[in-house]
C-alpha cells in the first residue's frame, strides 16, 4: 500500500508509447514509430541519455533548448533537494518569498537596462505577459510579428505565430500583423498606422535558424522609439547562454523594453519563464494597490522553478558556459561550413553560438537532382528529415528539423559540450552526407519510405 514511484514504473515499464497511444495525442507515437524515434530512454546525464539497452545517445537538441546545463545537473539537483528538505513556507501567496527576489536580482544582473521581472511557468506564458505589457503600457493595440516566427501556442502568442499551420482553424485571433522576416520598411509601413504596440521577434528565429542582417535590430530599435513602440526581444530559445552571450539581443548592441525567458533557465527540472521589462512598463501595469495581482499566475515564483533558476545561473556562471557556447559552437560551425564546399546538398550553415542551422538545397548534378526532385515533389522539409533519421538511428546523436516544409536541420546541444562531441556530430554527419551523395542506398530508402508511410496523401 502506499505510493511507491520505482514500483511503479518497474511494474509498468515499457508501456509508455501504448498509454499515449490510448490516453494522449496518438499521433506523437505514430510519427515517432514513423521515422524511426520509437525508443525507451532510462536516465541521462550531461550531454547524454541511454535507451533500455544500455546505448548511449548524443543529444543535439536539449529538449528543444531547455537542458543548457546539461542533464541531471548534480548542482541543481542538491538545490532542489535542498528545497525539498526546507519544507519552505512556498506559494503562501500573499507574501514576499526570498527566492523569487534573488531570482530577479540575478536576472536583471545580465540585462542591465531592465529592471523588472515577472516569473510564470512557459515559454508561452512570458510571452503572453509582454504582449499584455506592451498593450498596457503604450495604450495602442496592435504587435507586430515576423512570418516564421514561433512565440508558443497559447492564443495570444498563437496570435502572433507566423506559421499558418498552426493558426489554422483556431481563430479568430488577436489582429496583430505580420511583416517578412526582418523587414524593415515593412515595419515603417506598419508604424505609420500610429497604433503599434510593439515589435516582436526572436533575436535569431528558431524556425529555420535566421539570423537578422547586421544592424537591423538596431534600426527597428530607433523606428520603434520614435514612434512610442516596445521592442520585445523573445529569448525563450536564445537566451541564458545559447547564442554565446548571455541575451542574443547583445550581439545587436540594442536596448529591448521587454525581454522573454525561460527554458534553460529552469536547469531542465522546474517549468519557469519569465518577463523582464523596463521599470515605466511596470509603473503603468502595476500602477495602484487595486492594481496588484492584474497580471498573475498562481505557481510564477515556486522555490522550486526559482531554485532551479539560481542553480541554473551559478552553474552557466562557474562553469563559463557561455563562453564555451561562442567557442564550440564557433568551432562547429566552422568545420561545418567547410563541408559545404565537399558537399553539394548542403547549402548553407548559420547561427551563433550553439544555435546552429544546416540548411540542404537542390544539388547541380543530374545523378541527384532526380532522387532530390522526388522528395520534394512528396513533400518539401523530407531531405531534412532523411539527414534527422539515420543520424539517430546510424550515429544515435538526436537533432531536429527546424521547422516544417523546409530542408534546414537545427543543433540545439547543451551548453556544456565540448571538442569530443563536436566531433562525434561531424563525424556522423559527414558520413551521412557521403551516403546521400552517392545517391542510391539506404538514406535514399529511408526517404522513400518515409513518402510512402507517413506524408503520402
Ligand atoms: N518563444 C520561443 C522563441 C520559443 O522557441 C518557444 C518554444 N519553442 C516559445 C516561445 C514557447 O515556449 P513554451 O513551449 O515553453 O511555451
Amino acid at each position: 500500500m502506499g505510493f511507491d514511484l520505482n514500483g511503479l514504473l518497474d511494474a509498468r515499464r515499457g508501456e509508455g508509447s501504448e498509454l499515449h497511444a490510448r490516453h494522449m495525442n496518438h499521433q506523437v507515437p505514430r510519427v515517432l514509430h514513423a521515422i524511426g524515434f520509437d525508443r525507451v530512454y532510462e536516465r541521462a546525464e550531461g550531454a547524454y541519455f541511454y535507451d533500455s539497452a544500455g546505448n548511449r545517445y548524443l543529444d543535439f537538441l536539449a529538449g528543444f533548448g531547455v537542458f543548457g546545463v546539461g542533464r541531471n545537473h548534480p548542482v541543481v539537483r542538491r538545490a532542489l533537494h535542498d528545497v525539498l528538505n526546507a519544507e519552505l513556507a512556498d506559494m503562501v501567496q500573499m507574501d514576499t518569498p526570498l527566492l523569487s527576489g534573488l531570482l530577479a536580482e540575478r536576472l536583471l544582473s545580465k540585462a542591465p537596462a531592465l529592471d523588472r521581472v515577472y516569473f510564470c511557468n512557459s515559454g508561452t506564458e512570458a510571452v503572453e505577459a509582454a504582449l499584455k505589457f506592451a498593450r498596457y503600457a503604450t495604450g495602442r493595440r496592435r504587435i507586430i510579428y515576423c512570418k516564421h516566427a514561433y512565440h508558443g501556442l497559447t492564443a495570444g502568442s498563437l496570435s502572433v505565430n507566423g506559421a499558418e499551420e498552426f493558426r489554422r482553424g483556431f481563430g479568430p485571433l488577436l489582429s496583430d500583423s505580420c511583416i517578412p522576416f526582418a523587414d524593415l520598411e515593412a515595419l515603417e509601413r506598419e508604424l505609420r498606422r500610429g497604433d503599434v504596440a510593439a515589435f516582436v521577434i526572436e533575436p535569431i528565429q528558431g524556425k529555420g535558424v535566421h539570423v537578422p542582417p547586421p544592424g537591423f535590430l538596431a534600426d527597428a530599435q530607433r523606428l520603434l522609439h520614435d514612434d512610442g513602440a516596445l521592442l520585445i526581444c523573445d529569448e525563450v530559445q536564445t537566451g541564458v547562454g545559447r547564442t554565446g552571450r548571455f541575451f542574443a539581443y547583445e550581439h545587436e548592441g540594442v536596448d529591448p523594453d521587454i525581454v522573454t525567458v525561460a527554458k534553460a533557465l529552469s536547469g531542465g527540472f522546474v517549468p519557469i519563464g519569465a518577463t523582464l521589462t523596463k521599470g515605466p512598463i511596470f509603473e503603468k501595469v502595476y500602477s495602484s494597490m487595486d492594481r496588484m495581482l492584474v497580471h498573475d499566475s498562481t505557481f510564477g515564483g515556486n522555490a522550486m522553478a526559482m531554485a532551479a533558476g539560481l542553480a541554473s545561473l551559478a552553474v552557466i556562471e562557474d562553469e563559463g558556459l557561455v563562453d564555451n557556447a561562442e567557442r564550440t559552437g564557433k568551432a562547429l560551425r566552422w568545420a561545418l561550413q567547410e563541408m559545404v564546399d565537399r558537399y553539394e546538398l548542403l547549402v548553407e550553415v548559420r547561427g551563433r553560438g550553439l544555435m546552429v542551422g544546416l540548411e540542404f538545397g537542390k544539388p547541380h548534378s543530374l545523378k541527384l537532382r532526380g532522387a532530390w526532385n522526388v522528395l520534394q515533389a512528396a513533400r518539401q522539409g523530407l531531405f531534412a528529415q532523411m539527414v534527422v533519421g539515420p543520424l539517430f538511428q546510424r550515429h544515435r546523436i538526436l537533432t531536429q528539423v527546424a521547422g516544417d516544409h523546409m530542408d534546414v536541420i537545427k543543433l540545439l546541444p547543451p551548453l556544456i559540450v565540448g571538442d569530443d562531441e563536436a566531433q562525434w556530430f561531424l563525424d556522423a554527419f559527414g558520413d551521412i552526407m557521403d551516403d546521400a551523395h552517392r545517391g542510391t542506398g539506404l538514406m535514399w530508402d529511408f526517404g522513400r519510405t518515409l513518402v510512402k508511410q507517413a506524408f503520402a496523401p
